[in-house]
């Protein structure tokens, strides 16, 4: 399904070109417009989802497998040195484009991105709590 004025689904479907990895049925893989290095491809699941909270889960199971055929093609074509694998989720996470899309970003020695956060502390009773939170039975 589409939605009207979103332009990843305009890009997915191919009515805003753009420079295309690969596609099937499900998927485009296209590289990102302003990357963070070289390489750097965007997923797109062309149905909508504006994120991964309303992602059909055959979607969710699928687009992994993906990802792990576009890293080998990557290490082995782009030579990086590694990857990482970013998905924001709400502005809060910094996602400006409420299309779900799945970031692939090949990483090179001394490429100087900053990728990450800055680690924080928590007691064993901070933990505890959020264990005990997020294993409640009536909550999940
Ligand atoms: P996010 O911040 O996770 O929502 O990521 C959105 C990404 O989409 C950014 O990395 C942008 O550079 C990229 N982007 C935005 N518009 C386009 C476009 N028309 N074609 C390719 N990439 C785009
Ligand atoms: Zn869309």
């Amino acid at each position: 399904m589409k939605e009207k004025d979103c332009i990843f689904c305009k890009i997915a479907n191919g009515e805003i070109p753009s420079k295309t990895l690969y596609e099937d049925e499900m998927f485009r893989v296209i590289l990102d417009l302003n990357p963070a290095t070289r390489g750097h491809a965007l997923i797109l699941p062309k149905a909508h989802a504006a994120d991964l909270y309303g992602l059909p889960e055959e979607t969710a199971s699928k687009i992994l497998v993906l990802a792990k055929e576009l890293a080998v093609s990557m290490r082995d074509r782009l030579h990086c040195d590694g990857l990482n694998l970013v998905q924001n989720n709400g502005e809060a996470a910094g996602q400006t484009v409420p299309h779900f899309h799945l970031h692939m970003i090949p990483r090179y020695v001394g490429d100087g991105q900053t990728l990450g956060w800055a680690p924080g502390e928590a007691t064993q009773e901070d933990l505890e709590e959020v264990r005990a939170v997020m294993t409640r039975q009536d909550a999940l």
